[in-house]
């Protein structure tokens, strides 16, 4: 469902017909969304449209209902077609034409790779009124398929225009403009407004009305994004090397639970860093006197869980690290929220293992942003491998020891008594890393 909507208008308010308006009712969509608001009406009156939004905005009804209700005033085949960078989006905006024209007999074809050639030829010889498909398919078709051409179009629509470019579609948008009607309306929808976004926009829209409807979920631009992908054997590995690499940050990293919490702090602190856990098994007193030595500047990392985390108030940290992966997306959000704040520069940095993908794809899918890679050498993170494994095997093996003495007393098994004694140890050796300590 779309997140934005303003209950006071309707769609009917839009200029939007009555038939339309049932077959938005009969999707359950009872006001349209902020996208819609601002693009239906001019989109109506014939402008070019130039859009700024993202997937869950509502951007495929903004640009499908003016279409079909266009459609609808002069039937014709292959009257508009819509360019998408991917097959599933391709499907998935196939599918809001055929639910919005259902009820008028809309017939819609997509034309995505993967797919075969001459089934998708059997369903352009039934002259379909919509061509959704990638760029590099259609192409195939307009110079293969007998009979199949654009020469009539009446609507062009480049959906995800910055993942159109991105992607080195280039060419092959430029032999669709070369073969479709100069006399055509235009929309173009991107997420973002890149030069190339630009540069395509003067090409092909005229005059066209802008329009912004941000995503509740979008990034700030001072947020520096990455990822790294690693097998699950060597996160810890990862997690020390990327560390070494930012001295002296304050950073937040986030585990999944609470164990990972005590044995990641145990881990760092064997190798000469200040870190200190916040986790669900520590009392609240606890927690603020963990979150006191992060503030304080006593401890620059702070490892905690999102449960742990939410409703701490901590000033903006330097760097986020997804140690673990969120299982639920928009916990990302708030994650790399805690850094970046206030046009501040900030890093979040997400480890991903092998079973960590989907919910990893999700969060692509939510941000609506490619992420670049964290630049890391497997050979050279490597080399740290063996303290990081000796490491472990203490901080492992103090667990079991504080956990059962505290078992024993009824205690919580926080190993807060550890992290004192830790900082105790500690005091006057602040800017000491790992990289200096391996060296000593
Ligand atoms: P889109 O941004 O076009 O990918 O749409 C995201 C989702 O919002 C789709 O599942 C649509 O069915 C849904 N949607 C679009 N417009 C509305 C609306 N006015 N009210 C409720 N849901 C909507």
């Amino acid at each position: 469902m779309a997140e934005e909507k303003e209950e006071a208008i309707s769609f009917n308010d839009l200029g939007v017909n009555e038939q339309l308006v049932e077959a938005c009712d009969s999707l359950g969509w009872k006001t349209p969304t902020k996208i819609q608001i601002e693009a239906i009406p001019p989109a109506l009156e014939g402008k070019d449209i130039i859009g700024l939004a993202q997937t869950g905005s509502g951007k495929t009804g903004a640009f499908a209902i003016p279409i079909i209700q266009s459609l609808l005033e002069k039937e014709q085949a292959f009257f508009a077609c819509v360019l998408s960078p991917t097959r599933e989006l391709a499907i998935q905006i196939a599918e809001q034409f055929e639910a919005l024209g259902s009820g008028i007999g809309l017939k819609c074809v997509v034309l995505v790779g993967g797919v075969d050639l001459a089934q998708q030829s059997i369903l352009l010889g039934k002259r379909p009124h919509i061509v959704v498909a990638t760029p590099g398919r259609l192409v195939d078709h307009l110079s293969n398929t007998k009979g199949f051409s654009l020469r009539a179009l009446k609507y062009l629509v480049l959906d995800e225009a910055d993942r159109l470019l991105n992607e080195d579609f280039e060419k092959a948008i430029d032999e669709i403009l070369s073969v479709i009607p100069r006399e055509r309306r235009t929309y173009l929808f991107s997420a973002t407004m890149t030069k190339k976004v630009k540069k395509l926009q003067r090409a092909c829209l005229r005059n066209p009305i802008k329009i912004e409807a941000a995503s509740k979920y979008s990034t700030v631009d001072t947020l520096k994004q990455q990822y790294c992908f690693v097998a699950a054997k060597f996160k810890e590995c990862y997690l020390v090397f990327i560390l070494t690499e930012k001295p002296e940050s304050t950073c937040m990293v986030f585990t999944r639970t609470c164990d990972a919490t005590g044995l990641l702090a145990y881990l760092l602190r064997n190798l000469g860093f200040r870190a200190i856990p916040i986790s669900g098994h520590m009392s609240q007193p606890k927690r603020l006197g963990a979150l006191n030595k992060f503030k304080s500047g006593e401890c620059n990392i702070l490892i905690c869980t999102d449960v742990a985390s939410r409703g701490l108030d901590i000033p903006s940290v330097d760097v986020v690290i997804n140690y673990d992966i969120p299982m639920n997306s928009k916990d990302y959000i708030h994650r790399v929220g805690r850094t970046a704040r206030a046009g501040r520069a900030g890093v979040a940095i997400s480890l991903i293992n092998q079973y960590e993908m989907e919910w990893y794809l999700q969060i692509e899918k939510l941000i609506d942003k490619k992420l670049p890679k964290y630049p890391a050498e497997q050979d050279e993170v490597l080399q740290l491998l063996e303290r990081v494994t000796e490491a472990k095997r203490i901080s492992q093996m103090k667990i079991n020891e504080t956990g059962g003495k505290k078992r024993r007393r009824g205690g919580e098994g926080d190993g807060e008594e550890e992290i004192e004694k830790y900082l105790s140890r500690n005091k006057g050796n602040k800017g000491k890393s790992f990289k200096t300590a391996k060296r000593r």
